[in-house]
């Protein structure tokens, strides 16, 4: 049979000589590696003991984000449902009304929201989309779940908790994203 590849080795079938027959050298050899490993650096994280730093541009859960003012930026345009290459973002709109100008910026919000994390590539394109820096991608993990169901993140999951009424938990949930704001 033809080959798929040129990386086929041919098997060595010499009869054995009295030496590999001891399996002497085979064993040292075999030792000497398994020694050498315990003096090389062993790169196993202890986790949760340990966690490894994140790379600075690590795309992780997406958080839908406030103004200053703890009202919500997104106005359902739509953008980052276009931009999002695994369809996995789904919202209906609908229009503010009178006496909600504290909850949404925009005359138009987002009344459900959703992602589904199993479709979600962590791209990042629902970010770059948005104009009114409505959604950007955090630093946690979508954690494990039991379902499929349970991957689909509805708006009330998504939300960033609101800084004037939550300020512990807003800051806990922004996290890196403080910091940056901070130093930009
Ligand atoms: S990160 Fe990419 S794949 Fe995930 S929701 Fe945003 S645009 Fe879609
Ligand atoms: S998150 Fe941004 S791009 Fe997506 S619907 Fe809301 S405002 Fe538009």
């Amino acid at each position: 049979m033809q080959p798929l590849t040129n990386k086929a080795a041919s098997v060595d079938r010499r009869p054995m000589s009295f030496m590999e027959k001891m399996y002497l050298p085979a064993i040292a050899k075999g030792m000497f590696i398994t020694l050498k490993h315990i003096f090389t650096r062993n790169p196993t994280i202890h986790y949760p003991e340990q966690k490894r730093e994140f790379s600075p541009v690590f795309r992780g859960l997406q958080v839908l984000n406030r103004d200053e003012e703890g009202r919500e930026n997104c106005t359902a345009c739509g953008l980052c449902a276009v931009a999002c290459p695994a369809e996995a973002i789904t919202m209906e709109a609908a229009e503010r009304k009178e006496g909600e100008e504290h909850l949404y910026r925009e005359e138009k919000y987002a009344a459900k929201y959703e992602i589904n994390m199993l479709r979600c590539i962590f791209c990042g394109l629902c970010e770059e989309a948005c104009p009114k820096d409505a959604i950007y991608l955090s630093e946690t993990f979508t954690p494990a779940e039991y379902s499929r169901k349970q991957f689909i993140y509805n708006k009330q999951e998504l939300l960033i908790p609101n800084r004037i009424t939550d300020k512990e938990a807003y800051e806990k949930a922004a996290g890196k994203r403080i910091k940056r704001e901070t130093v930009n």
